[in-house]
Order: structure tokens, then sequence, then C-alpha cells
């Protein structure tokens, strides 16, 4: 896709359901590819933190997630085409990752959620091949990323914040040649 420069973040320019087909086709070929939703938020931490910036600039597609970033573009008179919220790519990942049996590691939040995360997956998305369900308050991040890298995951999801679950990223993708996206507190409205 071309992009939008928002306070030198690089925004993809598509539409939803192309960044989502985009992200599949990428999957289903084994290429490695690291995500950011970017909302105002993070952005403007961004600012702040060089090295969180430096972080996120490694990711393949950075996503418009907010409308905060849709009217800055627009104020700047470089606009998107769309809005592409986190949480919607989140769910249709899952949805097509159940159709088309994608292995799956979802990690993050607290461990009640991870429970509820379980049973929906079991009982709503039973093709997905779960592979890993890991809450995010974990001590040792060396035995995750071991498990990670002996689970080969097609998709991994951290649901850890930012800036955490970016920087998480950065350090394992190399572990598991799938897609890896920061989805920030979407295993908790999922199971809400
Ligand atoms: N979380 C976590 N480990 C931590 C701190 C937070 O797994 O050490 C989870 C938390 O339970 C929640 C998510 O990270 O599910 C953060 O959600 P939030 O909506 O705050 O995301 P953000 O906007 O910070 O990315």
């Amino acid at each position: 896709f071309s992009s939008v420069k928002i306070m030198g973040i690089p925004f993809a320019n598509t539409t939803r359901k192309q960044f989502v087909e985009q992200l599949q086709t990428r999957v289903k070929n084994h290429q490695n590819t690291f995500v950011v939703t970017a909302n105002p938020e993070i952005v403007m931490y961004a600012r702040t933190d060089n090295s969180y910036r430096e972080t996120i600039l490694k990711a393949d597609y950075i996503s418009p997630d907010g409308i905060g970033i849709i009217k800055a573009a627009n104020s700047l008179k470089t606009p998107l085409s769309e809005r592409i919220a986190g949480y919607d790519i989140f769910t249709e990942l899952v949805e097509w990752a159940n159709k088309t049996h994608q292995k799956v590691y979802f990690l993050g939040a607290k461990s009640a959620v991870i429970s509820a995360l379980k049973s929906k997956l079991s009982t709503s998305f039973p093709n997905i091949q779960l592979v890993g369900a890991h809450d995010g308050y974990f001590k040792d991040e060396a035995v995750i990323a071991a498990d990670i890298e002996h689970q080969q995951p097609d998709i991994v999801f951290v649901a850890t914040g930012f800036p955490r679950q970016e920087k998480f990223i950065a350090q394992h993708r190399h572990l598991s040649n799938g897609l890896w996206m920061g989805v920030g507190g979407s295993f908790d409205v999922f199971v809400g």
C-alpha cells in the first residue's frame, strides 16, 4: 500500500478489507509480518520515547486505528482511505483462522480472560489450532519465547498493551514466520 505520514509514522493507506486480505496472503505464504495498530495515544507516546518509535518503525504495516488519525491526515491534506481498527482486524483474523485452520497463539490479558477466551474459541472457533493461550502477567519471557518457537504459530496475537506488546514482538518475531500483531485490550473485549 501507499502510506501517509503523520508525525513521522507511515500509516497504511488502504481499506480494512484490502489490509486484512494482505495479512492473510502473507500468513498463507509464511511471511514474517509485524503489524502495529496505532491510535493517537501511540503516536503521541512515540514522540516522547525514541526507542518505542524505532520499534514501531520496524513494523511491516502500521494501521490507522482511530478517528483521530483520520482527522489528522485530513487536516494535513493527505487523507487516508479508511480507519482500520485493531479490534476489527483481530476479529476478522480470528474468523479467518477458524475457516482456514491456522495455528494461533494468544498472549496477554488476565488469566481469567484467557480461560474465557479458551472456552469461547472451543465453542465458536473450533477449527483454530490453538497452540498457545497464556496470560500477559508472565515472569519469565524466555519461557514464553521458547514455547512460541516450539509451536511455530501462523499468527501470534500479543495483548499486553503498548509499549510492551510491540517491544515483545520486535524482539521475538524471528521465532516464527507468521503474523505478529499487538492487539491491546482486544481479548478483554472479545470475551466481554
Ligand atoms: N496487560 C497484560 N500484562 C501487563 C499489563 C497489561 O497482559 O503486564 C493486558 C491487560 O490485561 C489488558 C491489555 O494488556 O488486557 C491492555 O489493554 P489496554 O486496552 O490498556 O491496551 P493499550 O491501549 O494499553 O494498548
